[in-house]
């Protein structure tokens, strides 16, 4: 590889989207990125943003028929700006991967054996790890000479003990099935428990942490020096917290009633419980702005759901307090945790028992930067901690094909 090739581009593919950005790593400047939504549809679009040399947003809407189109017309919006994917400058491609079983406890160089064991994951993941694929290899066939890295969301929470990733349910089955629980959005997990250690000014191999990230998919973790003890999201990303669409922790046993009693079948279950329950299932709607702004006009169902959401987020941040039994900070990210005030207002109400509490006024403040938002006299600071999973992504990326 040429020296000064020092750009990464990081690549998140889902069923029929494209996120992208394009960074330099010399200083994790960001170059370029933008989104391609609605990938095989007629009203496809593609979104693109250069930051460099004050370019302005473009967007493009019209029929992209598949990824590789979809690569292909970003990499001319990219040329246009001068950031061409043939430039010597490119160093790798980084792909976020979503599932990564076992095999994969750090960033991985992607050859066939890699993309097989990728491919061999699929059962476990099958909404997210097609897409991965094709966005791998529409990524190799536009440069089969470059690096391209696979940074798994599953790697983090590899580290959990084996008391946190069995489920209660007979070996021979689940290891037959490779059925535990894995974890998702461990980017995100890693990420902010190091910036949240930085923010206290301690060492994160001495800081213990629990993340809450809340975005549309939510998730919490209980993190020690580190290393994940326990994460909330478990074979998929269904389990654990009330999600924008998605129930997080029910009875298993409603499955079946579903199945038995209103004779749905497998996959009607799947998507009633992925992407109509949680907030959506339970009000109508799943952005918390929307939620926030219904309640303030009085609206119950509005406030029964946001109350349902915060319970759940409170029986976690005690249960990961015993799993840790001593906590330095909660922190708070993603859209929902850097944003709604009243979510982390709530979540830490009444935890004073815990070392929890919440300054209004510092909760109260919009800001981009890691910050504080717990008193003096908290025992436990409380942080929000804004996530960057694309620069983890393209840190890991660049460490790895520079090694
Ligand atoms: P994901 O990556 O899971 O799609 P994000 O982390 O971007 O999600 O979070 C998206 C969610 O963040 C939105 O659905 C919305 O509920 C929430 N959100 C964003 N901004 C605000 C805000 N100002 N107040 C409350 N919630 C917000």
């Amino acid at each position: 590889m040429t020296s000064h090739a020092s750009r990464v581009l990081v690549l998140n593919s889902g069923s029929s989207s494209v996120k992208y950005q394009l960074l330099d790593m010399t200083d994790g400047t960001r170059l370029a990125l933008g989104l391609v939504e609605r990938i095989g549809e007629e009203t496809s679009r593609l979104s693109h943003t250069p930051l460099v040399s004050g370019g302005a947003k473009r967007e493009h809407e019209g029929p992209i028929a598949d990824h590789e189109a979809a690569l292909k017309a970003v990499a001319t919006e990219l040329a246009a700006d001068g950031l061409g994917l043939d430039s010597p400058e490119l160093a790798a491609i980084g792909h976020r991967v979503v599932h990564g079983g076992l095999k994969f406890t750090v960033p991985t160089v992607i050859d066939d054996a890699v993309l097989a064991e990728i491919e061999r994951l699929v059962p476990v993941a099958p909404l997210h790890n097609p897409a991965n694929i094709t966005g791998i290899r529409t990524a190799q066939a536009l440069r089969p000479d470059l690096p391209q890295v696979a940074v798994f969301d599953t790697a983090f929470h590899t580290t959990m003990p084996e008391y946190a990733a069995r489920y209660a349910i007979d070996v021979a089955t689940a290891d037959a099935h490779r059925i535990r629980r894995y974890g998702f959005h461990g980017t995100s997990h890693a990420y902010v428990s190091r910036q949240t250690a930085a923010l206290l000014g301690k060492d994160p191999a001495e800081t213990n942490v629990i993340v809450l990230h809340l975005g549309n998919g939510a998730s919490a973790s209980a993190v020690a020096g580190g290393r994940c003890m326990d994460t909330s999201m478990g074979l998929t990303p269904l389990e654990g917290l009330v999600m924008g669409t998605r129930s997080g922790d029910i009875d298993p046993a409603v499955t079946f009633h579903l199945k038995r009693v209103a004779g749905m079948s497998a996959d009607e279950i799947d998507v009633l419980l992925n992407k109509k329950s949680g907030l959506l299932g339970l009000c109508g709607d799943n952005d918390m702005r929307e939620i926030r702004r219904r309640i303030e006009e009085g609206d119950e169902r509005a406030q029964l759901a946001f109350d349902i959401y915060i319970h759940r987020l409170k029986k976690y941040i005690g249960a990961y307090t015993a799993v840790l039994g001593h906590v330095d900070a909660v922190a708070f990210t993603a859209g929902v945790g850097e944003n709604a005030a009243p979510v982390r207002e709530a979540a830490i109400a009444g935890l004073e028992e815990l070392g929890l509490a919440v300054d209004a006024g510092l909760n109260a403040v919009r800001s981009d930067a890691p910050r504080l938002i717990s008193p003096e006299y908290s025992r436990v600071a409380v942080a929000v901690v804004p996530t960057d999973e694309e620069l983890e992504i393209a840190q890991q990326t660049y460490a790895l094909v520079n090694a």
